[in-house]
């Protein structure tokens, strides 16, 4: 099935001049950008963005760290669009993401893990939506 599925450059990734690799990542995977944007999040749309977080003991850290410098958030679509991206990523914490993942390769910590993707057809649909409009989607 053809799914899209939300991705999100994180700081520590962007910082470290990793936008390029990652989106080589995506692309090589059979995931293709239908929208890419740059932009800086405040603190209050880190905090809507990861609200199903909010009673986590990390919630604050996590969306102080996602405002702290540019993201790029992008859409990405293709077969199993949500199952093939979370693969790629790999695990949460990247000292348990599987060699050759995008977080095994690019994340710092559990908590500056280099990208974000959505988890569920259902949650990206939210997440796209948090961010683009669909006339914005290629
Ligand atoms: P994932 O991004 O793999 O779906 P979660 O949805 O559980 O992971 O968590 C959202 C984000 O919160 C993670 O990507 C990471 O940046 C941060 N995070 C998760 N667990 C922790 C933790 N124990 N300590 C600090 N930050 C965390
Ligand atoms: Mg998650």
């Amino acid at each position: 099935m053809v799914e899209r599925t939300l991705a999100i450059i994180k700081p520590d990734a962007v910082e470290k001049h990793a936008i390029g690799d990652i989106i080589r990542m995506y692309e090589g995977a059979g995931l293709r950008p239908i929208a890419i944007r740059m932009m800086s999040l405040s603190k209050a749309c880190a905090e809507g963005f990861y609200a199903v977080h909010r009673e986590r003991p990390f919630f604050n850290d996590l969306t102080t760290y996602m405002s702290s410098g540019p993201v790029v958030v992008l859409v990405l679509e293709g077969a199993d669009a949500v199952k093939v991206n979370r693969d790629l990523m790999g695990a949460t914490d990247p000292k348990k993401a599987e060699a050759g993942t995008i977080r095994a390769l690019h994340g710092a910590s559990i908590e500056a893990n280099a990208v974000h993707g959505s988890d569920s057809v259902e949650n990206a649909k939210i997440e796209i939506s948090y961010f683009f409009a669909e006339s914005e989607l290629g």
